[in-house]
């Protein structure tokens, strides 16, 4: 007998026919003599329509107010889902993230989990209950509703797993596991039997929609067996999230290929090539509390330098308005910015002990004229930031070039 957390999405809890099929599921895992804990997702669109119902009354939310209101779309499939437990003769109980007492800290909409009280699970689990868990919430110390995040009921579900010690987290969505790439874009994406957590996390970090990146965090923090399954086949094995590389000597160099458009990119003209102008310019975005992700100074010429980087889309204009002053202190020549760029990158633990990647990726995106704007690299992964409309273009060559595509 094992303790399993079951986590399904949006998609998977979409409909009363829906919830009625995962019922169905928990109660066959529960009958193999398993205890089961399971968290849900608003259902697929509720978390979107609420927030753009806040978003007709106040341009800016008030993000006390916001958790209030996007917490309600889980309270209700929590509900659903335990009645529709019931109705097939499988005792359950549904929580609030407040009920269990998820302690998070005060970060409205952004919050991180600090605690979980098992004490009530526990005693349900023991009592032949199965427990349904709101995805996405929390409770503050004051007592607040907070949420996690887009995406955050996946982080629900590893955490609680964590915090259980359950034998696996599985993940239910609209796939049946991680895949190459997105196979929305390409329809020749793979599923991948196993990835290594750190190339999770990169794909997670860099794009990958289908874990929440702070989930995958908390599997490696706290060695939970992790598995990303779908919610609309019987049987399958999904992907296992793994701890170790796989030795298999034929596996390709790269794992798989993460894109975003979530970035915009700023470059500061003609500033002056001396010490310390990095800090000036991203000194006053860092103390605006704004996250810079890649940065690239060009080789100064006459003197004078040009200076780029990226920033989330929801920051831009604040940057932009940041920038202001410090184009005036630097005596810079102006700004040249714009969000229309994508952020396209090759994952893959193999590339530790392969040469080449980088010049493969050039060749390709060359070889269909798409322009790099800005390279950045790290052990396990090479990012480019191209023009937007390239992105699919970009991806599919990329997974055709790195033999990733299905075998015909
Ligand atoms: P859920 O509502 O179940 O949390 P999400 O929409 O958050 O589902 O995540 C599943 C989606 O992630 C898939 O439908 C797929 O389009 C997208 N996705 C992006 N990259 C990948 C990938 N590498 N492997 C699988 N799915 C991916
Ligand atoms: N309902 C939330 C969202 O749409 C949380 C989740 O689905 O994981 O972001
Ligand atoms: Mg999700």
């Amino acid at each position: 007998m094992a303790l399993i957390v079951q986590k399904y999405g949006g998609t998977s809890v979409g409909s009363p026919e829906r919830i009625k099929n995962v019922a169905k599921r928990v109660a066959r895992w529960k009958a193999k003599g398993h205890d089961v804990v399971v968290v849900v997702s608003a259902m697929s669109g509720e978390t979107n329509r609420l927030i753009a119902l806040a978003k007709e009354i106040q341009a800016q939310p008030d993000p006390r107010e916001m958790d209030v209101m996007v917490s309600t779309g889980e309270q209700v499939t929590i509900a659903l889902l335990s009645m529709a437990l019931l109705e097939i003769g499988v005792s359950a109980r549904s929580y609030t993230g407040g009920q269990v007492r998820i302690l998070t800290d005060n970060a409205y909409t952004k919050a991180r989990i600090l605690s979980i009280d098992e004490h009530n699970m526990r005693a349900d689990l023991k009592a032949g209950r199965v427990v349904v868990v709101a995805g996405f919430q929390g409770v503050d110390d004051a007592g607040n509703i907070t949420t996690l995040g887009r995406g955050g009921s996946d982080t629900t579900g590893v955490a609680l797993a964590a915090a259980l010690k359950a034998d696996e987290c599985q993940i239910y969505t609209d796939v049946d596991g991680v895949y190459t790439t997105d196979p929305r874009i390409v329809p020749e994406a793979r599923r991948l039997k196993t990835v290594t957590f750190e190339e999770m996390l990169e794909m997670a970090s860099l794009g990958s929609k289908v874990l929440q990146i702070r989930s995958v965090e908390f599997a490696g923090k706290y060695k939970v067996r992790l598995r990303v399954l779908s919610s609309f086949e019987e049987e399958g094995e999904g992907t296992l999230i793994t701890f170790e590389e796989d030795k298999d000597m034929e596996k390709a160099v790269i794992s798989g290929i993460a894109f975003n458009r979530d970035e915009a990119k700023i470059t500061v003209l003609g500033v002056p090539d001396r010490p310390g102008i990095a800090y000036q310019i991203l000194g006053p975005i860092g103390d605006a509390n704004i996250d810079v992700d890649m940065i690239v100074q060009n080789v100064g010429h006459d003197g004078l330098t040009d200076f780029s980087f990226t920033v989330h889309r929801n920051d831009y204009q604040k940057a932009l308005n940041v920038l202001k002053p410090v184009l005036e202190h630097t005596k810079a020549r102006g700004i040249q910015s714009g969000d229309k760029i994508a952020k396209v990158s090759v994952v893959g633990v193999g590339m530790r002990s392969h040469a080449g990647i980088a010049s493969t990726m050039f060749r390709t995106l060359a070889e269909e004229g798409i322009n790099i704007e800005m390279i950045s690299t790290s052990e396990i992964k090479v990012s480019v930031v191209i023009d937007e409309k390239y992105t699919e273009l970009a991806v599919r060559v990329l997974h055709k070039a790195f033999g990733l595509d299905q075998a015909a």
